[in-house]
């Protein structure tokens, strides 16, 4: 092989997907590898100045473009996001285009010159795709090692009725971890009647297939979770985290993800978090793809006014109901808050020093910016494996504070509204000075190691390294004679 192994990436067509292995391919083209990112046409153009960006500056990393089987599928023409599906019957289409993704994507990578694929686990078809090629294929999941974990556990001990009781200790884990049966995710509850069973389990078979996983974790925040994922598994792991951190420029941060949208300009944000006192914010943002009620949007706001204390609120875009406005909200609070309707920086917001706080859904790329951001954090879980992330926050790390959320729902569904009360109550514990200093201490000590991790030598660089060089030396590295 050529000395530049050349790596093809296909995320998932999801934010909490696509930013963490835009990242990941830029870095390894920095590492002395060459990457291409295979997606559809509006997905790269949420990144596609940032790679031409890294090409003039000489690095070999590129975009290749495949027309998503949208309609083939049954949805609109413009579809290609799982961010932008409403309802559990769309994201059902959505999946089922990810599975006709195959063959436009299998002809590309068969007039290219691919020495690897890491693609994310929802393309269970690419492992079949890889052995026909002769190379490996790595997963990327997106999640950590502690909810993956979790995962299986739950899942090995199914069968000997766990999961029926209200309340049980999940079994085989370094720790004692408690759960309820109305936290977990429906694929643990009803898994033949739900319509995603049949991909979960070819997602499953193929992941103990693959040639290793890509998890953006880093070794010194969960090393019993690392060691354990590994026994589980049997497939190599990479440990490559925390990738938010992998970029230092102003200009990568802002732009990472989509345009940022505080008047088309991050400066707005700063300039803002500029004038606060140091630990004095607190960040609030449910990820890429949650959708709130305007009723839910009012407990929050009444909250957060409530708690008296100095926010930045990122509310996504609205449904165009009028119950609440966000303009009117940040009127009143003369100051104090800053609303944000579209997308936000969200890990500059997070370093920044002013930044003291994060409520947060969870998802584990928030929680590892959060963990980068050195930033104790209110848990407030929806749905996907949100509810094990927080358990992580909470108990294992220990920087963080529960806000009562109690039931897992899916992205799509109706759900319990949180009350004011407890918004403001997990406002003043995080921000207060007895509980609250505790974590933030915790907090900055996890950032410290998160950023020991990533720099020349750490425990991620050095397995970035190494995972580059298994390709070089691939079939010599596989330890599989089959796929
Ligand atoms: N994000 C952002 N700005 C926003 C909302 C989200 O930059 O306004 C980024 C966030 O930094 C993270 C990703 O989107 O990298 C969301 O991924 P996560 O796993 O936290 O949640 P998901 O969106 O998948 O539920």
């Amino acid at each position: 092989m050529s000395a530049k192994p050349h790596i093809y990436l296909i995320p998932v067509m999801a934010p909490g997907h696509m930013i963490p292995m835009v990242d990941l391919a830029r870095k390894l083209a920095r590492l002395g590898a060459r990457s291409t990112i295979i997606t559809t046409p509006l997905n790269a153009s949420h990144f596609f100045r940032t790679i031409e960006r890294d090409r003039k500056d000489g690095f070999e990393v590129a975009i290749s473009i495949v027309e998503f089987p949208c309609q083939e599928a049954g949805l609109p023409a413009g579809c290609e996001n799982l961010s932008s599906t409403t309802t559990s019957e769309m994201t059902f289409k959505f999946i089922k285009a990810m599975d006709l993704f195959q063959e436009p994507v299998e002809k590309l990578l068969q007039d290219g010159d691919p020495n690897c694929i890491v693609a994310g686990a929802f393309f269970w078809w690419a492992n079949d795709v890889a052995a026909r090629l002769n190379i490996p294929r790595l997963v990327f999941y997106g999640t950590g090692c502690f909810p993956m974990c979790v995962s299986k556990c739950l899942k090995m001990h199914k069968e000997n009725g766990l999961l029926d009781s209200e309340e049980f200790v999940v079994p085989g884990l370094p720790d004692e971890v408690k759960m309820s049966r109305r936290q977990l995710p429906e694929e643990f509850k009803e898994e033949d009647k739900s319509p995603f069973a049949e991909t979960y389990k070819k997602i499953v078979a193929a992941e103990s297939r693959s040639f290793g996983m890509v998890v953006n974790t880093f070794q010194e925040l969960e090393p019993a979770y690392v060691r354990l994922m590994q026994e589980l598994m049997g497939i190599k792991i990479w440990n490559v985290g925390p990738i938010s951190l992998f970029y230092g420029s102003i200009e990568d941060k802002a732009h990472r993800g989509r345009e940022a949208s505080v008047n088309d300009d991050h400066q707005d944000c700063l300039n803002w978090l500029n004038s606060k006192k140091p630990d004095s914010v607190v960040y609030i943002c449910f990820g890429s793809m949650a959708r709130f009620s305007s009723s839910q949007l009012v407990e929050i706001a009444e909250g957060l006014r409530a708690s008296g204390r100095e926010f930045i609120w990122v509310v996504g875009e609205l449904a165009g109901d009028d119950e609440w406005s966000p303009e009117g909200f940040e009127r009143r609070l003369e100051g104090k808050g800053l609303i944000i309707t579209g997308w936000a920086p969200q890990v500059l917001i997070l370093e920044h020093e002013a930044v003291g706080g994060f409520i947060t859904h969870c998802g584990w790329n928030s929680l590892l910016e959060g963990v980068a951001g050195g930033v104790p954090m209110v848990t407030w879980p929806l749905s996907a494996e949100q509810f094990f992330n927080e358990k992580f926050v909470v108990e294992i790390l220990k920087i963080g504070i529960p806000v009562g959320v109690r039931e897992w729902t899916r992205r799509t569904q109706e759900r319990e509204a949180v009350k004011r009360e407890d918004v403001e109550k997990a406002m003043r514990r995080l921000m207060g000075e007895e509980e609250g200093d505790e974590l933030r201490i915790r907090a900055k000590n996890l950032r410290d190691s998160a950023i020991t991790a990533v720099q020349k030598d750490g425990s991620s660089d050095m397995d970035l390294k190494c995972l580059i060089q298994e390709i070089r030396v691939y079939p010599e590295s596989s330890h599989f004679s089959e796929v």
